[in-house]
């Protein structure tokens, strides 16, 4: 079955995804398809921030990947979750609004992209936010993405801000201001106490356009290919298989995982990884699904000497009532936020040019991010690399296109990655001894005194380290001369025709921080140059 045609078929309703529909649907010249392989986002705890730890292993609303077991992680799969519903993994994520280092974006133009330098991605970045702060040389006011303050300041957060400072790393109110180091609060991605996903950001207020069409519950298959044009998608929707046609473009906004996955089912990839699964091959991309780049988190717990921290308030039904009654009241305290309330960038060395390492400051602790938290008191330093050196890759772990690919991080790979993470560990621990935030440590419950040496700390790094959810870099931006790039600039795949991908897998290299606002910054910049390209032609 056919169905009809549209002018850009959109595959994938996340971070990027929402945002395109939005935009390329804004003049009402264009007919857009957005298609979302997961239901739409009714499930009310996606839309409430502490709502996190019920959608981290959900059946439905998250793909739930798992890593293939790897030796350098001491042979453990590692869960990887991602969104699968409107608004893709900004409606399951953490909150947390951090664009990454200036530096990040000028090394992406360095590498031969042209436009995407810091100074030429920042208006990017002030058009898609509605800072409550107010308009600023670093923010805007007038974007659908809201971007709010935690109102209330937390004594262990205060705590650990105030041990920063002791041991010479500055109080910094914003992260996405002048600079990046020091140690603060988080903004998060919520309006009024309420989850800001692009699906409420940019799709909410698009739906009654005439011109987009947003079909749920359809997964694609693989793009259509008439010889080298991407001609349409083929999706699976209740049972029957249909096709999209595209008349100008698809876009593929599919995520970092299943972006490279749909090239190479659709036989664009490394030729030898096709044939091995039985896929013709259409054009041969040696960079697909390489250069896979994640954020490891090594999560280090404390037991606190007071009963201040949330695992205390999940644990008592009184202070439940009490905390549900304040966030109906006035939409404030821990369910307006979803874990981590404070952040610190630093340098292991410091003799770096910048920081090395980024902390999430959660005032609980459990075993795995989104797990039940701890009966004792809790709270955790989670500690993460910035610029990894590893990298990893992604592929098909069989010719069912609707199987999920083999993943492959490669975490730990590289000596520089495995002592930026031991050094990462040694700064907590540092935090944890100062004068600020000693009266509130109990003990160290991971990785626990036990663990003294380089190794045992690298072995806690194996044993217990987990993503921080940023997948990236398996379409790689770069020049026709990289052999590893997969889209050029304008995020149009190298060697066919009407076919880009914008979402994080065109990432060259991580940023160094969270990667929701870079995605939709992307997402953003892609916009303009598609409309740009639809008007010349
Ligand atoms: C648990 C978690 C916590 C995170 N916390 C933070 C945070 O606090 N701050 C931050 O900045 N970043 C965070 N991130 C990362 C950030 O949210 C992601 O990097 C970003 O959302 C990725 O955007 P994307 O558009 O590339 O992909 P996604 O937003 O994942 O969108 C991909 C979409 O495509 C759909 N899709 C996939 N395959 C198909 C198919 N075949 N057919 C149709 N549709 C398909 C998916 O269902 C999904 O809706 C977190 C991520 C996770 C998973």
């Amino acid at each position: 079955m056919t169905d009809a045609a549209w002018d850009y078929v959109i595959v994938g309703a996340g971070s990027a995804g929402c945002a395109l529909a939005n935009r390329l649907s804004a003049d009402g010249r264009h007919a857009v398809l957005l298609l979302e392989a997961g239901p739409p986002d009714h499930y009310p705890w996606i839309h409430i921030p502490i709502g996190y730890a019920k959608t981290m292993f959900h059946p439905v609303y998250n793909w739930k990947f798992k890593t293939e077991p790897e030796a350098q992680m001491n042979g453990r799969e590692v869960y990887w979750p991602a969104g699968r519903t409107l608004g893709g993994s900004s409606s399951i994520n953490g909150l947390i609004y951090i664009r990454g280092h200036r530096a990040d974006y000028d090394h992406w133009a360095e590498l031969g992209n042209a436009g995407w330098s810091y100074a030429d991605v920042l208006p990017f970045f002030r058009k898609l936010e509605h800072n409550v702060r107010g308009a600023s040389e670093w923010h805007g006011v007038d974007g659908p993405l809201w971007v709010s303050d935690i109102r209330a300041k937390h004594p262990l957060i205060e705590a650990v801000i105030a041990a920063a400072e002791e041991v010479g790393i500055a109080r910094n109110p914003d992260f996405n201001g002048a600079t990046q180091d020091g140690a603060g609060y988080y903004q998060l991605t919520t309006k009024q106490g309420f989850r800001c996903s692009t699906a409420t950001a940019y799709l909410r207020p698009a739906r009654g356009r005439r011109n987009l069409t947003i079909t749920t519950d359809a997964q694609a298959t693989r793009v259509a290919f008439d010889g080298r044009r991407a001609r349409g998608v083929v999706y699976r929707q209740a049972g029957s298989e249909r096709t999209a046609v595209a008349r100008r473009e698809v876009i593929l906004a599919a995520g970092a995982l299943k972006s490279p996955h749909l090239l190479l089912l659709s036989g664009v990839g490394p030729p030898a990884h096709l044939q091995a699964f039985g896929i013709p091959v259409v054009h041969a991309l040696p960079g697909v699904g390489e250069n896979l780049q994640d954020h490891l988190q090594l999560r280090v717990i404390f037991r606190c000497t007071r009963p201040i921290t949330t695992n205390d308030t999940l644990k008592s039904w009184w202070r439940k009532m009490a905390m549900g009654a304040r966030y109906v009241a006035t939409r404030t305290g821990p369910m307006a936020i979803g874990i981590n309330q404070g952040g610190m960038f630093a340098r292991t060395d410091p003799a770096l040019s910048r920081p090395d390492v980024q902390f999430h400051l959660a005032t609980l602790s459990s075993d795995m991010a989104g797990s039940p938290v701890h009966t004792f008191s809790g709270f955790t330093l989670s500690v993460c690399q910035l610029n990894p050196e590893s990298r990893g890759r992604i592929g098909p772990k069989s010719a069912d296109p609707l199987a999920a690919p083999s993943i492959h991080p490669n975490y730990l790979s590289t000596p520089r990655d495995r002592a930026t993470a031991v050094a990462g560990i040694r700064l907590a621990r540092r935090l944890a001894a100062t004068r600020a935030l000693s009266p509130y440590v109990a003990g160290e419950y991971r990785p626990g005194p036990e663990a003294v040496t380089d190794d045992d700390l690298l072995e806690f790094a194996k044993n217990k380290g987990a993503t921080i959810f940023h997948p990236a870099g398996t379409c790689k931006m770069g020049p026709a001369s990289d052999p590893l790039a997969v889209v050029d600039p304008a995020l149009r795949v190298h060697g066919v025709e009407a076919l880009r991908v914008v979402d994080c897998s065109v990432m060259p290299t991580l940023v160094s921080g969270n990667t929701n606002a870079p995605v939709i910054m992307i997402a953003e910049k892609a916009a303009d140059m598609i409309r740009r390209d639809s008007r010349s032609r």
